[in-house]
């Protein structure tokens, strides 16, 4: 099933497999860990380096984050460029927060994609 298959078909409101991680139900190796997210590679890479960000807080997309989670939002955005330059990430890489199903998103818990170590196109697909 293609990622946009699978998006889809998820629904929100359900316990998500990030849910499951985060609870330590399924193993999954953080290469970033603190109080408030966690960071790990994508399974399913689109690039050389693919990592997802993701908040410990289990919000489902963007649209139900409220101005509670302004601090929180941000200090994921600034998680993912530290991650990203310890991942070798010198010259550039794409940041990608999937929203709802026109947007593609299959996992029902907000996370940022960071990808890089090739050339980016644009516009997306
Ligand atoms: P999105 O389509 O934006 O919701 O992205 C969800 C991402 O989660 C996809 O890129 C999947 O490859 C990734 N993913 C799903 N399950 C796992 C898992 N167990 N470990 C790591 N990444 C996962």
């Amino acid at each position: 099933m293609s990622e946009v298959e699978k998006a889809q078909t998820a629904k929100p409101g359900e316990d998500t497999i990030f849910g499951k991680i985060l609870r330590g139900e399924i193993p999954c190796k953080f290469i970033y860990e603190d109080d408030q997210c966690v960071a790990f590679n994508d399974v399913n890479p689109q690039a050389p380096v693919h990592f997802l960000v993701i908040p410990r807080k289990a919000i489902a997309t963007i649209d139900d984050a409220t101005q509670d989670d302004e601090q929180l939002l941000g200090h994921m955005m600034l998680v993912a460029k530290k991650v990203a330059k310890e991942q070798g990430l010198t010259n550039g890489y794409r940041l990608v927060i999937n929203n709802g199903r026109d947007g593609a998103q299959s996992v029902f818990h907000i996370h940022i994609h960071v990808m890089g170590g090739r050339q980016m196109s644009w516009p997306p697909g």
